[in-house]
């Protein structure tokens, strides 16, 4: 099978990874001519909107996705007409703006923070009074890893979050005093059979993610399954599809969608028989999913920025860093590792995990962590 891909970044990246040994091999449409997944496949090193681009694009590949929902939306309705692209082009105008995205949620049941549409100065402050304060003002599109993205938590702070983030249309967001960051995983055939990972437990600095750990067994699994596949069937969806959630109490919100492979997920390539990877391309590709229980407890640990001394990673047992091959710069993931609960390893996983947080310049997280089983 051949998979073009739009975008060339580290998710396309391990996708082509993960394709090689499925015989699948794939082709890359992106403007960045540093694309760290060119070495896994062709590089069409044009922009999105590229007519030449999109028509070799589509001749070559029999089905096109992609790894990242702020892809203009035209480019993708473009391929659509040529070749099967899967998710669909309704799966990424239903999760590019959060304020669609959250109209969804609330229509198929999905609890969220209580939200309010923002056009204006005039609207944040009616809003602010409505929802309180502290609360969220988030750009509707183009927002990720925190950007675009500013907390609001005095009646003062109202007016310059409106000019930072540049007057466009936002979402007001009440502040959730969540007790976790939860993701759950999915992935749906063309046939509409679904399988789901366990939960990932997350946790964030400045809006970017930097820990996530397995939670096979977790109280919340069966919730955050039924919410998800709400939105599988809903969107008729083909692919893998992350849903990012905050527990309050035993209550789930539901915060965004993915409709792509996501960062929580990455400790599947070692811990799970199938990894997000090759389960998104047995979906799109028509093969029938693979297996998701997981083999061991295990957590996907980021490095954010630069990179650490691959020694003081390979030191702690159980610990398999991924490079990405991108130029580090301040906020930029660069790779991540995963750390695997080793049987007979000569430190417990805890332990094992306070290292690789200190290596990769988080000392302090582990403080967060819930109980590990
Ligand atoms: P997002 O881009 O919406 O995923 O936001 C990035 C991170 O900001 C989330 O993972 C949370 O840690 C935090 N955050 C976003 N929205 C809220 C909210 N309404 N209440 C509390 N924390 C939030």
């Amino acid at each position: 099978m051949k998979v073009g891909i739009l975008g060339g970044g580290q998710l396309a990246r391990m996708l082509a990874q993960a394709g090689g040994p499925m015989g699948v091999s794939c082709m890359f449409l992106s403007p960045d001519p540093q694309a760290c997944a060119k070495p896994f496949g062709e590089h069409l090193c044009v922009a999105y909107d590229d007519p030449d681009g999109q028509h070799r694009l589509a001749e070559w590949a029999d089905v096109i996705t992609y790894e990242f929902e702020n892809v203009p939306e035209a480019a993708v309705a473009v391929l659509e007409r040529r070749r099967p692209v899967y998710p669909s082009s309704l799966a990424l105008a239903a999760s590019r703006d959060r304020l669609v995205e959250k109209d969804r949620f609330r229509a198929l049941g999905l609890a969220t923070a209580e939200f309010r549409a923002v056009d204006s100065l005039a609207d944040l402050i009616d809003g602010a009074a409505e929802i309180g304060l502290p609360a969220i003002l988030k750009t509707r599109v183009q927002g990720y890893d925190g950007k675009g993205q500013r907390v609001l938590r005095h009646s003062t702070d109202l007016q310059a979050a409106w000019e930072r983030l540049g007057h466009v249309p936002c979402i007001l967001e009440s502040m959730v005093p969540f007790d976790r960051e939860l993701s759950i995983i999915a992935a749906r055939s063309r046939t509409g059979d679904t399988v789901h990972y366990p939960v990932s437990e997350n946790y964030h600095r400045e809006g970017v993610l930097r820990l996530s750990l397995s939670r096979a067994g977790d109280a919340m699994q069966p919730e955050a399954e039924a919410l998800i596949s709400r939105l599988l069937r809903d969107l008729d969806y083909v692919g893998v599809l992350a849903l990012e959630l905050f527990q309050v109490g035993d209550r789930l919100l539901a915060n965004e969608m993915a409709p792509r492979v996501h960062n929580s997920g990455h400790w599947t390539i070692e811990a799970a028989p199938t990894s997000q990877f090759e389960n998104h391309l047995r979906a799109i590709c028509g093969l029938s999913l693979g297996p998701t229980t997981p083999i061991q407890q295990a957590a996907t640990v980021n490095f954010i920025g630069r990179l650490p001394a691959e020694a003081a990673i390979t030191a702690v047992a159980g610990a398999i860093p991924h490079v990405y091959g991108k130029a580090e710069r301040p906020g930029r993931k660069v790779g991540h590792v995963t750390l695997l609960d080793t049987p007979g390893a000569p430190e417990p996983f805890e332990r094992r995990l306070t290292r690789l947080l200190d290596v990769t310049g988080v000392p302090d997280l582990h403080y967060s962590v819930t109980a590990i089983p």
